[in-house]
């Protein structure tokens, strides 16, 4: 139930057939996972956050650095030195003191995230290494999730939806068997900021269509060039040997 300070906080979105009053009481009901707390972690809680989702769940094992500030926006100079979730906490606390906020100051890996997951209403992939999306992916993919992953270096954007609760081929694994997945590494490459918010603002807006059952966009992979400002979108269904996803139907 909405209370009359909800209604005029998310006045805004509620006015949008695609959210409405019932679209926000399951936002505020919702949980989202959100794996990596760097330059597509800090926008997308920070979207979130305002939207209202009842509780986020924030991993991250690093702490903030001064090579940080120019993209992980949810930061600020005092905060340097401090565990990321910790300052990722106060950060969007200060911004909705009503949100539930739960953190854990570890790395994801297939060891950790079976029990990670499982209270996630849905996982939003802001990892920046190839072996944690794969990881991710499996675990999402076992424990039959929605998972929206993103991802960015230099001036290129890329975005990917699963819905793992259907039974449909299609996953991380199978997409990167397609492509010459360099590491996603912006410590050797560089990135601009604003090309990771590109990406984490389509997460967060595929995570509240996802959650208010507007409509919620999975198996399209969607590539973003910043220098040209363009979008590329393949649809990805799966492959027949791919070693996670093979087998399911793949009708959707
Ligand atoms: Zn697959």
């Amino acid at each position: 139930m909405l209370s009359g300070k909800d209604y005029i906080r998310y006045s805004r979105q509620i006015m949008l057939d695609d959210v409405g009053e019932e679209g926000q009481e399951k936002l505020s009901s919702a949980t989202a996972l959100i794996i990596g707390l760097g330059g597509l972690g800090c926008p997308a809680a920070q979207y979130l956050a305002a939207a209202g989702i009842g509780k986020l769940i924030l991993v991250d094992d690093d702490k903030v650095e001064q090579t940080n500030l120019h993209r992980q926006i949810l930061y600020s100079e005092s905060q340097v030195g401090m565990p990321k979730v910790d300052a990722a906490k106060e950060s969007l606390n200060r911004l909705n003191a009503s949100i539930e906020i739960d953190v854990r100051k570890q790395r994801a890996t297939n060891v950790t995230l079976p029990e990670m997951v499982k209270d996630a209403s849905i996982i939003l992939d802001c990892s920046d290494n190839l072996e944690t999306r794969l990881d991710i992916n499996q675990a999402a993919f076992s424990a039959k999730k929605l998972l929206i992953i993103g991802a960015a270096i230099r001036l290129e954007a890329q975005v990917i939806s699963f819905d793992f609760s259907k039974d449909t081929a299609g996953c991380y694994a199978c997409l990167m068997q397609h492509t010459d997945e360099e590491a996603f590494d912006c410590s050797t490459a560089g990135v601009l900021g604003p090309v990771l918010g590109i990406a984490a603002s389509m997460q967060a807006l595929s995570t509240i269509k996802a959650i208010t059952g507007s409509g919620f966009i999975t198996n399209l992979w969607q590539c973003f060039d910043g220098r040209q400002q363009k979008w590329l979108s393949i649809a990805h269904k799966g492959t027949p040997n791919c070693p996670i996803c093979a087998g399911h139907q793949n009708d959707s």
